[in-house]
């Protein structure tokens, strides 16, 4: 039994959520086979969502968010894991129904665990994090799609978001043209930092909303948003283009036809960075620690659990910029 801090998100009586920083006992948290000390955690929109009560992500409070965790093993009933090891931990029901990574220590079944990869850092893979991650899966997923740099622009939406800002620096350093969808006028030169070659805005995306196909603008796109925009998207990709979508903060729901499908032969791929097999999560991280690792120093903030709750507002106002790492200890 130890003490340790932790992120404790309460439903209150005007029928919100009030987040507070309190003292946990590793007896109370639930059976796994693995416990480990967390190091570093990183702060998602899904992790919003869970801090501010949305129930489809947790259904019971109080609640401990933290979709990404990364630490030592301190204790474990599986020979896999040692005390001592350092390993990380995205998805599966971390952070959702399962006390996350906002906190101190967290006890997991051992079959979420990865080994660090080596060639990061605990403090890198949690840079990444479920967003790093998704980035990847995305550009995976076009490219086993067929595409390749030289085909044309590849857009990304959201794109000064986490999954969008690191999909954009991946891109771009994989030789992709680079065109960023933001609705932050203020950040352009951050995407243009980051790689992109354009930036255009989230307005301009979103014109013609009505209309059945636009003029094929994109080799492929990643999109983090959803929503009309995705659909805008998928009508303006080029002949055979692909997009991966993976995000929902424009919405949930698009009026679609299936003309850009049948004429254009357009692709719209999904992304699921959550409940993926260990090992294809495993095959993604160890590219990102060799040929796809990243320098995303610019992108990075530090918060620890005291300023953690400031950091979730900002990011349910979408006006998060880059990634936000959680310093546990
Ligand atoms: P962030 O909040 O960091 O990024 C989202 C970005 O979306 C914002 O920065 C903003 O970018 C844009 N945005 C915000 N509000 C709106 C709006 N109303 N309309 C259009 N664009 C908007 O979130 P994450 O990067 O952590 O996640 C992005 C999305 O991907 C989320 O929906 C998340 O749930 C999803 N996700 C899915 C995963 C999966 O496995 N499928 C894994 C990880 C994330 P800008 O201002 O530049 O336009």
């Amino acid at each position: 039994m130890s003490a340790f801090k932790a992120l404790w998100v309460t439903e209150n009586s005007e029928g919100g959520t009030t987040i507070e920083i309190t003292e946990r006992d590793s007896s109370a948290l639930p059976a796994g086979e693995v416990l480990v000390q967390v190091s570093y955690s990183s702060l998602n929109y899904k992790d919003a969502l869970s801090a501010s009560g949305n129930k489809g992500v947790t259904r019971n409070y109080p609640h401990t968010p933290g979709i990404d965790a990364a630490g030592t093993v301190l204790e474990s009933s599986v020979a896999e894991f040692n005390p001592g090891d350092e390993v990380i931990c995205t998805g599966y029901d971390l952070g959702m129904n399962t006390c996350g990574g906002f906190a101190q220590q967290i006890r997991v079944p051992a079959a979420w665990l990865l080994k660090r990869p080596q060639g990061l850092s605990l403090r890198e893979a949690m840079v990444l994090g479920t967003a790093g991650l998704t980035a990847a899966l995305c550009v995976d997923k076009l490219e086993k799609a067929g595409v390749e740099p030289g085909q044309g622009p590849v857009l990304v939406t959201g794109a000064t978001g986490g999954v969008g800002s690191v999909a954009v620096k991946l891109l771009a350093q994989l030789g992709y043209e680079v065109v960023a969808a933001t609705g932050k006028e203020a950040e352009h030169e951050l995407l243009l930092s980051l790689g992109a070659s354009a930036v255009i805005s989230r307005a301009e995306l979103a014109a013609n909303a009505n209309k059945p196909m636009l003029k094929e603008q994109w080799a492929a796109a990643v999109d983090t948003v959803g929503g009309e925009l995705l659909f805008n998207v998928v009508k303006s990709l080029k002949y055979g283009g692909s997009v991966a979508c993976c995000g929902l903060t424009a919405g949930t729901n698009f009026n679609a036809n299936v003309f850009p499908f049948i004429l254009r032969g357009v692709n719209l791929l999904g992304v699921d960075s959550v409940e993926l097999p260990l090992v294809v999560k495993a095959s993604m991280w160890d590219k990102l620690s060799l040929q796809w690792k990243l320098d995303l120093s610019a992108l990075v903030r530090e918060v620890s659990l005291h300023e953690l709750p400031a950091a979730i507002e900002q990011i349910l106002a979408g006006q998060a910029t880059g990634r936000t790492l959680v310093k546990l200890r």
